[in-house]
């Protein structure tokens, strides 16, 4: 079908504000986008889609920020591989009801998140629709030959770490966190990262991903988890723990490396945000949460339930 005039403009509006950035690809004005592979690199590809109602709702949500959220989600997916981020495709269902205004905010806060982290927005379409905003993201990364980290590969004896502090993501959190790109690239140069993902489904959810790639369990110190100040301290000590285990997009990395690593982390953090050991890998393949009592409950599944 032919675009409408909306589309057209819009296409254009986009192409405006994202010159052609990347000496190896050619972006949009063709029918395909096209990209040389970087020499000695792999490539990396992931694809999410946001829509509204379910990922976000207005409010909180401005237009921008569900923008910038539907790139932030797949920038932490190249995160989680310790790649970099190259370029993205992106895709959008626009409300009807909705003006051209409205699409260029939704457009606004992906290109702002775009330039902060150097990608080239290489294709995608538009469309609208009696339905809701909807909003797709291709990403595509690079990381050097055999480098990107990949979720099986934790061992038995493995330290567990995450990035940051979890729980209580809604209403803002989940609209405004930063990728961990930088500190997965950093992580990735200073130690043997055995295993690795990012947080979107709740850090008890997320961990027995990589447990189950990985054929391991674990044990937690339920003492050490770093539980988010945008968790009211008013709430008893159990519920904040339960917020941090499985509230889901926190966004931090989740990764394992051998004691001697971990101990070098412990040492001297290499990132400016916080870096926490928070348990080990185990050889019986369940995943349990050691209590202060010395007691020890089994660490369910309990993902985040897309509740807002
Ligand atoms: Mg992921």
């Amino acid at each position: 079908m032919a675009p409408s005039f909306h589309e057209f403009d819009l296409i254009q509006w986009i192409r405006e504000q994202c010159p052609n950035s990347k000496a190896n690809l050619i972006g949009i004005g063709d029918d395909t986008a096209i990209l040389q592979p970087p020499l000695n690199s792999e490539m990396l590809f992931a694809t999410d889609m946001l829509m509204e109602g379910t990922h976000f709702t207005f409010p909180p949500a401005t237009p921008e920020r569900a923008g910038r959220k539907a790139l932030a989600v797949n920038l932490s997916d190249i995160a989680a591989m310790a790649g970099q981020p190259h370029s993205a495709l992106i895709s959008l269902a626009l409300p009807k009801s909705k003006g051209p205004e409205f699409a260029k905010a939704v457009m606004q806060g992906i290109i702002n998140l775009a330039k902060e982290f150097q990608i080239q927005l290489i294709g995608g379409d538009t469309n609208s629709w009696d339905g809701p905003l909807v909003i797709n993201v291709a990403i595509i990364g690079t990381a050097p030959q055999s480098k990107s980290v990949k979720r099986p590969g934790a061992m038995p004896g493995d330290w567990i770490f995450v990035t940051g502090e979890l729980g209580g993501s809604l209403p803002d959190h989940h609209l405004s966190f930063t990728p961990r790109i930088h500190e997965a690239s950093t992580l990735n140069q200073t130690v043997s990262l055995h295993s690795m993902i990012d947080i979107s489904d709740g850090l008890a959810s997320d961990l027995n991903h990589i447990l189950r790639e990985s054929n391991v369990g674990a044990i937690l110190d339920a003492t050490t988890i770093p539980i988010s100040n945008r968790i009211s301290a008013d709430e008893p000590k159990q519920t904040r723990l339960q917020h941090a285990l499985s509230d889901g997009e926190d966004f931090e990395l989740l990764f394992t490396v051998s004691p001697e690593d971990g101990k070098q982390l412990l040492n001297q953090n290499p990132l400016s945000i916080k870096l926490t050991h928070i348990g080990e890998v185990t050889s019986r393949q369940t995943a349990f949460l050691q209590h202060p009592d010395g007691s020890q409950t089994s660490l369910e599944d309990s993902g985040w339930k897309h509740e807002l």
